[in-house]
């Protein structure tokens, strides 16, 4: 799991931006974390992925201390809003794309990349470029990249923001087969409620900084720790 004790984090020359923050994550767990914008959401992936440095506080992974441990050595896939494919590869060199970094042999690229297609009904596509493509199965192109990898976390930063209603509803049932699949630990940020609450096991409130609660969506839905998670979660009439 992911274990996060006492995070603080600011910005050079600003403010504070996380307060003292501690989650506890299981091993296979899917969280989701929820508040208004400039929260520190996605400071608080950076983190985890190891793109920031917090000021004070532990972050643990497997039970591991990795405050000082680099990005490419923390066995983690993020995935964020805007996913960037490279426009001249095809679905299999994009997908095959972070294994070629890692010194894989081709063929072996190849079979993975096909393997991890075929999971996310991509196999049609293989020879075809992002441009061709439309945007959820785009969005599929960027997690197979993320999934080629064999991480055992997987970090997302509102990955489903840039498409439309039914492609997003269609996309999350998918996301959870994924994580059934993967029983990797996911970590989800997203704006929407709807989506916080089919997604999660528990969901993390967060607002200016501060943790207001972590829970299922049940016992959030049945004992919110104030008013406004409960509004924020739209459980309020
Ligand atoms: P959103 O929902 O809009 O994506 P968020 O919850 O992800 O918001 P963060 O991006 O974590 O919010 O930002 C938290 C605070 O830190 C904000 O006040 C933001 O302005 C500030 N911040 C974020 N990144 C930087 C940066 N690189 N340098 C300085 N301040 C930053
Ligand atoms: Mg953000």
């Amino acid at each position: 799991g992911i274990e996060l004790t006492d995070i603080r984090k600011s910005y050079p020359g600003g403010p504070e931006v996380l307060h003292g923050v501690s989650l506890d994550m299981q091993a296979g767990e899917f969280v989701v974390i929820v508040g208004p914008s400039g929260c520190g959401k996605s400071t608080l992936l950076r983190l985890i992925a190891g793109l920031e440095k917090c000021d004070q506080g532990d972050i643990r992974i497997g039970g591991k201390r990795v405050n000082d441990v680099a990005p490419q050595d923390r066995d983690i896939a993020m995935i964020f809003q805007n996913y960037a494919l490279y426009p001249h590869m095809n679905v299999r060199q994009n997908i095959a794309f972070g294994l070629e970094l890692r010194g894989v042999a081709k063929s072996e690229r190849n079979a993975r990349a096909e393997e991890v297609a075929r999971t996310l009904k991509l196999d049609p596509y293989l020879d075809r470029k992002p441009g061709a493509l439309s945007g959820g199965q785009r969005q599929r192109v960027a997690m197979g990249r993320a999934m080629a990898r064999n991480s055992s976390i997987f970090l997302m930063d509102e990955p489903l923001s840039n498409l439309d209603n039914a492609l997003r509803v269609a996309m999350r049932s998918e996301i959870k087969e994924l994580h059934r699949q993967l029983g990797a630990t996911v970590v989800y940020v997203t704006h929407d409620q709807s989506e916080a609450l089919s997604l999660a096991d528990r969901i993390a409130v967060l607002k200016d900084g501060d943790l207001l609660q972590f829970d299922t969506p049940g016992t959030i839905y049945d004992r919110p720790a104030n008013r406004f998670v409960a509004g924020f979660l739209g459980m309020l009439p």
